[in-house]
């Protein structure tokens, strides 16, 4: 006899026994998931946030519904019909994918299932099948496979530093230098989890040398030599080259054989955050455009960007597994260093990782690449640079748009403007055009600034999105800007 009275509240334990309670709410959940996606048409719902965050504060979290359908039926409410779809071409704004359903379907296994990869004990084959999809990225990368190993993050902001923590340790037992002492190099379009590492790592405010871009806005390698130069003369330590395969506003691909190759030279730790890139280790028609990756010490891998799976998934792979030992740890309790007695003791990632219990969240990629392969995958990465490239050259024929250079990856930056307008007027036209748009829900950008302009900005991931569909986000830009301009000059 359980000790629980309610047996309401025994059979909400997902066990053996209560299956048939585990299959109704199971389709109940995926009925509401269904009928919600279904009737989804646009982007969003244009709901106004306060709104909807005091409806969401109102809810007593002390007082349960009656049961599942009343609780799908509030969350359809108060979540579903105001989500976000990123599946919606009109979806163009951050660095969110549509997701493939096999990763649907391992979510729902590793939920239920529940296992935590950080030791084999607690995990068998979820060790291994992680393990083994590290093995495949690091090939897919170029990384030598007897030396290379790593460990699933949740995302490319832990995935660097994790690499950066590496990085500094390796560099403090090579040359002894104080934290106070230590640069890390990159470009000044890098992303900001560069700059959030160097301060966790303890790293003064002023660590983190932002090299010049060039006019495609991939990192200088003459000025990077410079910048290296100057470390040295300093006395300080280059402890990092960070170099991006895909930055986040622009797509840019910094040169990763010239920026390997100093690297290489004055012996300092190669990170490429691919991020954002890392699609492109799928894609048969342009995965040369990664070529030098294979010369990094360790790079970081988003597969909820451009592998198409539920966030969160990433991966930090190095090239050389003994740089791991510097996040090494053992506790008694999990993973005893000398092997509690036993003659061996499995391969724990929990000595690989920054986390302790972590969530399975390599099955989505495993059960994607089994059930789709990674050809399939590289199709969709090669349709929406395609897209990318299709839409710029159209972009370039609308009136009143300004369109910056042609797309590295898959974002293009624009901008609303006519004769009669100032620089500055176009600039301040940007964040309300953004907000306009968000409030109808139809398309929704994002924003950014380069060289003290504002840009809106579109990041196209839906392999499903047409030409005629980013046009459209186009017109209703133009459309935007014209209302908002004519309020203005009104006003
Ligand atoms: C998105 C992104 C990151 C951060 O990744 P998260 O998964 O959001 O933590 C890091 N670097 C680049 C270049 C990115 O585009």
């Amino acid at each position: 006899m359980s000790p629980l009275p309610d047996p309401s509240a025994q059979d909400a334990i997902v066990h053996p026994g209560h299956l048939e309670r585990l299959r109704a709410e199971l389709l109940s959940g995926v009925d509401l998931l269904l009928e919600r996606l279904g009737s989804a048409t646009s982007p969003a719902s244009g709901a106004d946030a306060d709104e909807l965050a005091a409806r969401i504060g109102a809810v007593d979290l002390d007082r349960p519904a009656s049961g599942m359908p009343e609780a799908l039926g509030e969350l359809g409410e108060l979540w579903l019909r105001d989500a976000v779809w990123f599946h919606e071409p009109g979806y163009a704004a951050h660095l969110n994918c549509p997701v493939v359903s096999p990763a649907v379907v391992a979510e729902l296994l590793v939920a239920a299932v529940n296992p935590s990869i950080d030791t084999v004990d607690q995990s068998m084959g979820a060790t291994f099948i992680e393990q083994r999809l590290v093995a495949w990225t690091a090939q897919r990368l170029g990384f030598p496979a007897e030396r290379a190993d790593g460990v699933f993050t949740p995302g490319g902001t832990a995935s660097n530093l994790h690499a950066l923590h590496l990085a500094r340790d390796e560099a403090r037992e090579c040359t002894g230098a104080p934290l106070e002492r230590l640069r890390i190099l990159t470009s000044v379009d890098a992303h900001m989890s560069v700059d959030r590492a160097a301060r966790l790592l303890g790293l003064p405010a002023d660590a983190v040398l932002a090299v010049p871009v060039d006019a495609r806005r991939r990192l200088d390698p003459v000025a990077l030599s410079r910048s290296l130069e100057a470390v040295r003369e300093a006395g300080l330590t280059a402890m990092a080259i960070v170099a991006t395969a895909g930055t986040t506003d622009h797509g840019a691909i910094d040169p990763l054989p010239e920026i390997a190759g100093l690297a290489a030279a004055h012996g300092v730790w190669l990170h490429v955050d691919a991020a954002y890139g890392g699609g492109l280790l799928l894609s048969t028609r342009h995965r040369e455009r990664l070529a030098g990756i294979e010369q990094a010490d360790s790079a970081t891998v988003d597969f909820h960007k451009t592998f198409f799976q539920p966030v969160a998934c990433s991966a930090v792979v190095v090239r050389d597994r003994r740089t791991l030992r510097h996040v090494a740890w053992h506790a008694d309790y999990l993973n005893p260093a000398d092997a509690g007695g036993a003659a061996v003791r499995p391969a724990d990632q929990v000595e690989k990782s920054l986390q302790t219990t972590r969530r399975f969240d390599p099955l989505k990629l495993w059960l994607s690449l089994r059930v789709l392969g990674p050809d399939v995958l590289g199709s969709y990465v090669d349709a929406i640079v395609d897209l990318a490239r299709a839409a710029h050259q159209r972009l370039e024929e609308e009136p009143h748009l300004t369109v910056r250079s042609a797309p590295e990856l898959t974002t293009l930056l624009l901008r609303y403007e006519h004769e009669a307008m100032s620089p500055e007027e176009g600039d301040a036209l940007v964040p309300r055009i953004r907000a306009a748009l968000a409030a109808e829900g139809e398309a929704l950008v994002a924003a950014t600034r380069v060289e003290g302009r504002r840009w809106l900005k579109l990041t196209l991931l839906n392999p499903l999105a047409t030409v005629d569909d980013v046009l459209a986000i186009a017109h209703r830009i133009v459309e935007a800007g014209h209302e908002l301009a004519a309020t203005e000059v009104s006003a």
